[in-house]
């Protein structure tokens, strides 16, 4: 009969030293033994894949797209082949293989390629052999075969996917702390670990920047109902289990965003930059307007690649923060966070609504302080959630 399978995801912070290296694989084993078939996913070593951006922009400001992605994918490689050499010291039999080894198949949008089909020829024949399989994650191949790679944050992405193709009981996606909270823990003091969080909440909050879950991935287990699990890889317990198509009532959840630029745009060029910036592959974006200008947010590290069309049409640009508050009512309530941020002498920038969000547009140092306020005033003290011990592992 065949064994239970299981697809587990190490990210960055979980791979970051040959020591941390070696606990995974004490993880994986322990998966294997308990009679499962393992499939692994690897992130870069913490703080690689910076290291390599960074490399790029020293030769060119906005690089070759094809290029970066041949770069980018390397960090991957070298986790993934330290994992495979520690499992085999340990006595089993493991093997690594990149994106387009494993024959990951995407479209053609360098540095945030869509997945479009995964042939587990290559993979089944190692499973077969009763190998444990490591895949890089983040990475795959377009049709010419060169390296594509999904966004940064992408081996989320990878690992449901193959969890969804191979059937898996499971998709674990361990990182350095111990699930999904109602705020990341590292921001806000009082966030809450949430036992399960539902689809559409979970699926707002990758949206609005919660990074623990890769979006793509989240769209990917709710449309193909992959079982989805947050796990820490440094503490044992239960997680956070991704399940159910409802959202609660209320406000469910904080999502914050940093690195975010505001470039404020007049009113006759909005139609031509809008354009621009989808010409140029910038996707994750809003539109806010005031009396006179509408203002396009976009991330950080996006400005250079949009400046060198649109520099003359910019007016003002300035660095900002967003903070989202998920929940189908939650747009409802504006004047209600505003009057509290007040109080902490906070002021709102812009408000923008969603279906099930509004997101507020705060100056970067007041970020912080907002989140906290808002989450006490809302998550808090509505007691919807019990509370437990933070376990936040520093990358
Ligand atoms: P990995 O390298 O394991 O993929 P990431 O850094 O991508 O890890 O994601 C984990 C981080 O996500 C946490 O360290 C935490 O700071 C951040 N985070 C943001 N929002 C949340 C949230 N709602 N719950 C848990 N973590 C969150
Ligand atoms: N290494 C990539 C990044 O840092 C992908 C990932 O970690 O998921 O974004
Ligand atoms: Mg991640």
């Amino acid at each position: 009969m065949k064994r239970p399978l299981i697809v587990q995801k190490f990210g960055g912070t979980s791979v970051g030293s040959v020591e941390r290296i070696h606990s995974v694989a004490e993880h994986v084993i322990r998966a294997k033994q308990t009679g499962n078939q393992v499939v692994v996913v690897v992130s870069a070593m913490s703080g690689e894949t910076n290291r390599l951006v960074e490399l790029a922009k020293q030769v060119d400001k906005v690089p070759n797209v094809r290029e970066l992605d041949v770069l980018l994918s390397a960090g991957e490689q070298i986790s993934m082949a330290l994992l495979s050499m520690t499992l085999s010291k340990l006595g089993h039999a493991a093997i690594s293989l990149t994106g387009g080894q494993a024959r990951i198949m995407t479209n053609n949008n360098h540095n945030n390629a869509t997945i479009s089909h995964i042939d587990t020829s290559v993979i089944d024949e190692h499973l077969a052999q009763d190998k444990i399989v490591i895949v890089a994650g983040f990475q795959g191949i377009n049709e010419v075969g060169d390296i594509t790679t999904l966004g940064r944050g992408g081996s989320d992405t990878t690992a449901v996917t193959l969890a969804g193709v191979l059937n898996a009981q499971e998709c674990q996606i361990f990182t350095d702390v111990d699930g999904v909270y109602s705020c990341d823990p590292r921001v806000v003091k009082n966030a809450q670990k949430l036992d399960s969080i539902d689809f559409p909440t979970m699926h707002e909050m990758a949206h609005k920047g919660a990074k623990v879950l890769h979006l793509p991935c989240v769209a990917y287990a709710w449309q193909n109902h992959v079982p989805l699990r947050v796990l820490s890889s440094f503490d044992a317990g239960e997680g956070t289990l991704v399940a159910g198509k409802e959202a609660k009532p209320g406000i469910c959840g904080l999502a914050i965003q940093k690195q975010v630029v505001s470039l404020r745009i007049c009113e006759e060029h909005v139609d031509v930059v809008d354009k621009q910036k989808q010409m140029l592959g910038v996707e994750e974006s809003h539109w806010v307007t005031d009396s006179t200008y509408s203002h396009l947010l976009v991330k950080a590290d996006c400005r250079d690649k949009l400046k060198l069309v649109i520099e003359d049409k910019i007016v003002t640009e300035q660095d900002v923060s967003l903070l989202t508050l998920v929940g189908s009512n939650a747009a409802e309530q504006a004047s209600q966070y505003q009057q509290l941020l007040n109080l902490s002498d906070i002021s709102v920038l812009h408000f923008c609504e969603d279906t099930h969000s509004i997101t507020l547009v705060l100056e970067p140092g007041a970020i912080d302080k907002a989140a906290n306020v808002l989450h006490d005033n809302y998550i808090i003290a509505s007691g919807s959630v019990e509370r437990e011990e933070k376990q936040v592992h520093l990358g």
